[in-house]
């Protein structure tokens, strides 16, 4: 049976080792903590450690992540269930006692004679066999220069700049208008959303006053002049953000104006372009509803600014993530797919391709309308403007007239039968 390599021993890491034993192969796994190597966030040497908090959010099939979690739990994930096994209470969450977890991960590993764990960096892109980079949001150095090496090093990114996200049915349409700026291009691709003078004032007020997360020592002096949070802009000057992401020119006339620029082919969701931030959450969500046409919106994900080592994925990886023309795939926070429960399944994702590769079988993508491959999708489909990704309602495809009030349970339902097929069609083949 073939030998596989995995670099990282984290969350996603584990996961792909694991499914790889289950189907036969050896894995060579290689995690630098549990040698010399440190990360600037991990405070011990143990597997699938979880840097900061110790939940993997919601359980309810009605959730976002909890759809995702029982996606995790049909396909057989490993991780998953060490996390449902090492549980403490916490409501709906599935929270976990992190050293009882990964104890749990490290001796499911120690138990398998297929998985052997080197306990060092590994930053060796060049070997013949097959590699799974899954060196998470603080890969090491010397990886990350392998990868440039391999890749481009304008493909490679340490830090992200994230705007909110936002579902396009909560967005007022009737207080907002479509139109690009100059009126160039032949659709008008932009949603626009105004504000009055009296509104763009309190608006710039209360950014400026708004409470920021702080930076983590490892982040501090990241900042540069072309990409500044949008909270910093105001506190610059009452007009900085009407000469700036919410200029109003060319846009008809308006005081100003901030445009939304969708996110998915879709369109059911939309980022706020040019505003990144590192606000607190509920103030994001206070202050951008202030603007009119956005005074219900929901988001699928909120603003952050990380120290974040992650590829391009849409100009790099296939849809099994696998890098173009080469034998190495990626897994995890590297890819762009942001959160501990997407490492995990896009680590289970990556192995589930890579042995099919490696035995010589055709590629079963997982179907369309799971979440999972929703996630996938959002990660590798074209994408000028590409940033990291949380698993959200907003990426799942639907009818186009679908209910508001239908949508979860149609996500829901679509995400179960679906991934049923297909466990049922693998049982077959
Ligand atoms: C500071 C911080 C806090 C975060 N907090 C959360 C949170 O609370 N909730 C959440 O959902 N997500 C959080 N994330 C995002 C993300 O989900 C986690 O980082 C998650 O652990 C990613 O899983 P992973 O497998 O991709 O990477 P990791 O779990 O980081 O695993 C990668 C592993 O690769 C190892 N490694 C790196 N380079 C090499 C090399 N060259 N050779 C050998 N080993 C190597 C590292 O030591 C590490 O163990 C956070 C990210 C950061 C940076």
């Amino acid at each position: 049976m073939h030998t596989l390599r995995i670099i990282g021993g984290g969350l996603s890491g584990c996961e792909a080792a694991l499914q790889f034993a289950s189907r036969g192969f050896n894995v060579d796994l290689y995690e630098m903590r549990k040698g010399e190597g440190k990360t600037p966030a991990h405070k011990t040497s143990n597997l699938a450690e979880l840097i900061c908090s110790n939940s993997f959010k919601g359980t309810q099939l009605t959730s976002a992540h909890g759809l995702l979690k029982n996606e995790l739990k049909m396909l057989g994930s490993f991780l998953l269930q060490a996390a449902e096994k090492t549980r403490v209470p916490a409501g709906e969450s599935l929270t976990v006692d992190r050293e009882i977890f990964s104890e749990e991960i490290e001796r499911l590993m120690a138990g398998s004679k297929k998985i052997t764990l080197y306990p060092k960096e590994c930053a060796d892109l060049n070997s013949d066999v097959p590699t799974l980079v899954a060196a998470g949001p603080l890969c090491s150095e010397a990886l990350a220069e392998q990868i440039k090496k391999i890749t481009g090093e304008e493909f490679l990114h340490f830090f992200d700049a994230v705007a909110p996200v936002i579902e396009s049915d909560s967005i007022d349409h009737s207080l907002a208008y479509a139109m690009n700026r100059h009126e160039k291009g032949d659709s008008a691709d932009f949603i626009n959303c105004p504000l009055d003078k009296e509104t763009y004032l309190e608006f710039v007020k209360r950014l400026q006053e708004a409470d920021s997360v702080e930076e983590k020592p490892f982040e501090k002096g990241e900042l540069f002049e072309g990409c500044l949070p949008i909270e910093e802009m105001a506190r610059r000057g009452i007009d900085t953000l009407r000469f700036g992401p919410m200029r109003p020119i060319g846009l008809g006339k308006h005081y100003a104006v901030i445009q939304l620029r969708t996110e998915n082919a879709q369109k059911t969701l939309y980022n706020m372009v040019g505003f990144q931030t590192r606000l607190k959450w509920n103030s994001q969500k206070e202050i951008f509803r202030l603007v009119p046409a956005l005074k219900n919106a929901e988001f699928a994900r909120l603003g952050c600014m990380h120290r974040n080592t992650f590829i391009e994925s849409p100009k790099l990886l296939d849809n099994t993530l696998k890098l173009n023309s080469n034998k190495i795939w990626f897994a995890g926070q590297i890819t762009g797919a942001e959160g501990y429960t997407e490492a995990i399944a896009t680590g289970w994702y990556a192995a589930w391709n890579m042995a099919n590769y490696m035995q010589g079988r055709e590629i079963e993508l997982l179907p369309h309308g799971t979440c999972i491959r929703a996630l996938v999708e959002a990660i590798t489909a074209p994408n000028e403007h590409f940033q990291p990704m949380n698993f959200n309602f907003g990426l799942l495809p639907r009818p186009e007239n679908l209910r508001k009030s239908m949508k979860k349970d149609f996500l829901t339902q679509q995400s179960k039968k679906n991934l049923s097929i297909f466990l049922q069609c693998c049982q077959k083949n």
